[in-house]
């Protein structure tokens, strides 16, 4: 089970110009399904634990049923903590053992966000695990919070500069016209200032929402330094189709392991498609050897 920490695995991809696929499990059958996927493509891969998850199953449990499943991969895989909006949170995930961790406070103004960004960051950086911070409002609905789409706004290449010397944080999470949950309109990405936050913080940058995006912008994210893409929408709708496939052909199968495992086979599928898009598919072997 080579767990891995979050910078090790990010840094390579953005070194290497591809992007780890972050997915957001929410259940047994969603662990299996990403851990899955990454071992059929053989790639590095992300599990995220969420806020609604960790208020509905628990933080530590989560962990210990990922570590579960993850015994016998031979994929490299990081349990990261999405959107913590609690410092104390944060320290948790630390303490029972994630790989990496993201401290969100996107709601808070600059300094606030800044300083306790950068005490989660340092408290990381000690113990060898990966650290994500967030500049710019992403619009859409994450868990229990909503950003207003007036309200999301592009980040601008200052702020994540002044950002990133506050708080050294490993990869960062950008607004660059992505938002949580499903697009009423296909998005359009704004490129120019990806490529130039990039080249100005030269580290791993994060993009949100990832799903929906049509496959062209994707790639074109990866190409400008993307090296994680968050992925729950997406997921959860091929789980709940999986098995509204089995519930609508026969209304009396009350097995759960027939409902819930045609949901995990379809969810595996789509990590798989996202995987190969994000081109992390093969990459697993190269980042075992940094271990
Ligand atoms: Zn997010």
């Amino acid at each position: 089970m080579p767990f891995i920490s979050g910078k090790t695995m990010l840094d390579h991809a953005f070194q290497h110009g591809y992007a780890v696929g972050a997915f957001s499990a929410h259940n047994a059958e969603t662990i299996q399904a990403i851990l899955w996927a990454a071992e059929a493509e053989q790639a590095p891969v992300m599990i995220q634990v969420g806020q609604r998850v960790i208020h509905y199953i628990g933080l530590e449990a989560m962990k210990v049923m990922i570590d579960t499943f993850a015994q016998g991969m031979t994929v490299p895989v990081c349990i990261h903590l999405d959107h913590s909006r609690q410092y104390v949170q944060t320290m948790q995930a630390i303490q029972v053992g994630f790989q990496s961790v993201m401290f969100d406070g996107s709601a808070l103004d600059f300094e606030q966000n800044a300083s306790i960004t950068r005490k989660v960051a340092e408290a990381a950086r000690a113990l060898g695990i990966g650290s994500e911070g967030e500049i710019g409002k992403i619009g859409g609905t994450e868990d229990d919070i909503t950003v207003a789409e007036e309200d999301a706004m592009i980040t601008s290449v200052n702020d994540a500069v002044q950002f990133v010397e506050a708080t050294d944080v490993d990869y960062l999470a950008v607004s660059i016209g992505t938002a949580h949950g499903i697009y009423k309109n296909p998005p359009k990405l704004a490129f120019d200032r990806l490529k130039e936050i990039r080249d100005a913080v030269n580290r791993p940058i994060v993009l949100h929402g990832g799903s929906d995006v049509p496959d062209e912008q994707i790639r074109r994210a990866v190409e400008l330094g993307i090296a994680k893409i968050n992925v729950d929408t997406e997921l959860r709708q091929s789980f709940t189709l999986g098995m509204l496939e089995v519930l609508d052909a026969n209304r009396d199968e009350y097995h759960l392991a027939v409902s819930l495992g045609r949901g995990r086979e379809v969810m595996q599928q789509k990590v798989q498609e996202k995987i190969r898009l994000f081109g992390s598919a093969g990459k697993a072997e190269e980042v075992l050897r940094l271990l």
